[in-house]
């Protein structure tokens, strides 16, 4: 059989907003391209003696005419519109499609329309019903992984375009406990975290064709004393083998501000250029912004050769006022010159997405505006246009005094881009 995968197109902040091109379009922020992990890991789990091919709609356009036995698509909630119109026209043309990934697992209803099947969670342990399954002609509407499931190599040699970030993506475990409520991770993956061997992630990095990599996973740096052992290990094996640099690992104030000092030190052995922290997510954003503890851990984050971005997360409902002044002065007591800023988002799948259905307060079910620079829900505390204007205003503020030549002097330790500016003045108003 022949299975061909699509990686659905998803609308980046600068189509949404091109008025913000003369700022951000040097930092390759905006309007960036990944090779997708999921779809190239739902690959790898096909079984042998099945050839495979992929498409990413972000690269190359969809061709619905050629031979397949199945179209597999995986995507996410931005990608959702655009994954539902591919889907109509493979099968328009004949095919067999199957929708797969976090948005079809945890929205099933909302995709089983546009599919022959949806694929529910992880792709290990289904493809092989499946294909008896279609062989038979006897496809059932829904099939579900297996989370605790051997982790299959990612086929990211199906990737072939050249204009992808020059880092790839490695996955560490599945699963979450924590039940964040704006979170779709959990419903996805499970409460369980299943970790992947020590040896099996080092095997995995030392066969990218990147010079770098960044965790895939959010929680890795979890403070539990579980995660704990499992990163340091991962670390000390990572600073013996000193081929690759980590380009960046996710962190949430609530882990940061729990990093050990030998852990950190351990990281930056272990060539960790970046902590991604998403700021006002969990709790208001003010919080965030005011934790002493947190700004000391940035600090010595840095001091230790680590660079922080910070994600700021905009239009919560427990952000009672807007917090410009206290974004401004984190940057500068933390030297923080990496940013981007958010429009929070209620994926479906979360208790948060839920919760604000019920209330009517979400504004469109237009997928593909659910990518964080849109206003999807009627905000608590001030009108859709004020966070809008907001969110613009700090992209704007943030990146509009550095130059391009600061930008190459500075852009190359992560993955030949990224986000930097050199000083912190304040937004105007603050
Ligand atoms: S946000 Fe992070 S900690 Fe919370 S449920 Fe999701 S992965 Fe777990």
């Amino acid at each position: 059989m022949h299975f061909h995968f699509v990686f659905p197109r998803w609308q980046k902040l600068l189509e949404d907003h091109p008025e913000l091109r003369d700022v951000i379009s040097g930092y390759d922020v905006g309007n960036f391209r990944m090779a997708g992990l999921g779809l190239a890991t739902a690959a790898g789990a096909v079984p042998s003696g099945h050839s495979v091919s992929l498409l990413d709609q972000n690269v190359a356009e969809a061709d619905f005419d050629l031979e397949a036995d199945l179209v597999c698509i995986g995507f996410f909630t931005p990608q959702a519109t655009n994954a539902y119109r591919l889907a109509d026209g493979f099968r328009r043309a004949g095919k067999t499609v199957i929708g797969g990934g976090i948005h079809p697992t945890v929205a099933t209803a909302d995709a089983l329309p546009h599919f022959d099947a949806i694929l529910r969670g992880p792709a290990e342990g289904a493809w092989e019903q499946i294909i008896r399954d279609f062989e038979a002609g006897a496809l059932k509407p829904v099939y579900e992984g297996n989370p605790c499931a051997p982790f299959a190599a990612p086929r990211r040699d199906l990737f072939k375009d050249s204009g992808y970030l020059r880092a790839g993506t490695v996955q560490t475990a599945r699963g979450c406990p924590a039940a964040c409520s704006y979170c779709v991770l959990p419903n996805h993956a499970g409460t369980e975290v299943v970790f992947r061997s020590v040896d099996e992630v080092l095997d995995d990095i030392a066969g990218l064709p990147f010079p770098c990599f960044f965790f895939a996973d959010e929680n890795l740096l979890f403070p539990d004393a579980e995660n704990r052992e499992y990163r340091m290990q991962l670390f000390s094996r990572l600073v013996e083998g000193r081929n690759r640099r980590i380009s960046f690992i996710a962190g949430y104030p609530q882990f940061v501000r729990q990093l050990r000092s030998e852990e950190i030190a351990l990281m930056a052995r272990a060539r960790m250029q970046q902590i991604y922290l998403v700021l006002g997510l969990k709790q208001p954003l003010a919080n965030d912004l005011n934790d002493e503890v947190l700004m000391a851990k940035v600090v010595e984050l840095k001091a230790a050769g680590i660079e922080v971005m910070a994600s700021f997360n905009l239009g919560n409902d427990g952000d009672i006022d807007p917090v410009e002044a206290e974004i401004s002065s984190f940057c500068t007591s933390t030297q923080t010159n990496l940013a981007e800023f958010i429009i929070h988002t209620p994926f479906p799948g979360t208790p948060q997405f839920t919760q604000m259905e019920s209330e009517g307060r979400l504004l469109t079910k237009d997928w593909s505006k659910y990518n964080g620079a849109n206003v999807v829900f009627a905000p608590l505390h001030e009108s859709p246009e004020s966070l809008l204007n907001r969110y613009l205003a700090l992209w704007r503020w943030f990146y509009s005094d550095i130059t391009q030549e600061q930008v190459s002097a500075r852009y190359v330790r992560a993955f030949g881009g990224g986000f930097m500016r050199q000083s912190v003045p304040a937004p105007a108003g603050a």
